[in-house]
């Protein structure tokens, strides 16, 4: 697991042991609040070891459902755990069921249990403590029940998987997601933590975003190229790979490849039996790719955008993706 201070009294941990996920911690003088567990026991025990030291833990926060976020939530024993009204429904309706057949696959999760939120909201809700205001937002696309964090004093958004390397839409879709990723670009933000994979910095945050958002329409326009030049799936896969839709093959140890195929592929199978859907794809996919901003009139309001602190040296590389060491 790695450890990474990225302002006073907020720490983000990775996991070295599953795809790089991370989780949390703001430490306030009024206790403690985490954002996301980590997958394995062991690695959520340094977790919780290391944030005790500094305040006990009030709240934990699931940002949606899924395993690899959820499964430490059972050995934080005396907080109140806060997620989606979604994410409680998803966790009783499929997180049993996933869990049974993860204790069997892997002995190390034996003893995890599933710990079910007991705060629920839907839409947005704020949460004060210790003179730090974290604003909960609804953010599907990746899930159904996900959401992001925002503090509103440190301007860090911990956006879970709504960022991610790659975006990963299996159990969302594309175009929600298209629209929760917009939703980023309208804030102010210092530090985005992502669900998965490095902390990304200020100067890289609009490029981050606005390479997740060309993802995804080159991904779409993949799929529906490939559905109408009558290609199988596999065919598919073959001619459209990762760097044809824009993004790098080696991030979380390259596992982003098996991110993006099953997104080619659950996609294909969504626009093949929606026709209707895939309609609505064809024109758009067809013109909208290269010479989107040229066509925009002279707008005014276009230009008057302050270009911001743009000449910052180029940072080195985080040592986060080096992140198997402990
Ligand atoms: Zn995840």
């Amino acid at each position: 697991m790695h450890r990474e201070r990225i302002s006073d009294d907020v720490y983000v941990f990775t996991s070295g042991m599953y795809a790089q996920v991370t989780a949390s911690a703001i430490v306030t003088s009024a206790g403690a609040v985490v954002i996301d567990t980590l997958p394995f026991p062991g690695e959520t025990r340094q977790v919780i070891e290391f944030i005790e030291r500094r305040a006990p833990v009030k709240y934990v926060i699931y940002t949606h459902y899924h395993a690899d976020h959820t499964y430490g939530g059972y050995l934080f024993r005396n907080a109140q755990f806060i997620a989606h009204a979604l994410c409680r429904d998803l966790l009783i309706n499929r997180g049993e069921a996933g869990l049974k057949l993860a204790r069997a696959q892997n002995p190390s999760l034996a003893e995890v249990q599933l710990r079910l939120p007991d705060l629920i909201f839907t839409g947005e809700m704020s949460l004060r403590l210790g003179g730090k205001t974290f604003v909960l937002t609804h953010s599907p696309g990746h899930t159904p029940d996900g959401i992001i964090v925002y503090i509103r004093e440190d301007k860090i958004l911990f956006a879970a998987d709504t960022v991610m390397p790659v975006p990963y839409i299996v159990d969302g879709d594309a175009p929600t997601m298209l629209r929760s990723l917009q939703v980023l670009k309208s804030m102010a933000l210092e530090n985005v933590v992502q669900g998965h994979g490095e902390i990304i910095l200020r100067g890289e945050i609009n490029e981050t975003i606005n390479s997740s958002i060309n993802y995804l329409n080159k991904m779409q326009t993949a799929v529906v190229n490939s559905i109408t030049a009558n290609q199988s799936r596999d065919d598919m896969l073959r001619e459209y790979d990762i760097e044809s839709c824009g993004k790098t093959r080696i991030a979380l140890n390259g596992l982003v490849q098996q991110l993006h195929a099953a997104n080619l592929i659950a996609t294909y199978d969504r626009l093949s039996t929606d026709k209707s859907k895939l309609a609505a794809l064809k024109p758009r996919s067809a013109a909208a790719a290269p010479a989107q901003s040229v066509g925009k009139s002279k707008s005014a309001k276009a230009e008057k955008k302050p270009v911001k602190s743009a000449n910052k040296p180029a940072k080195p590389k985080k040592s986060l993706s080096k992140a198997a060491g402990e």
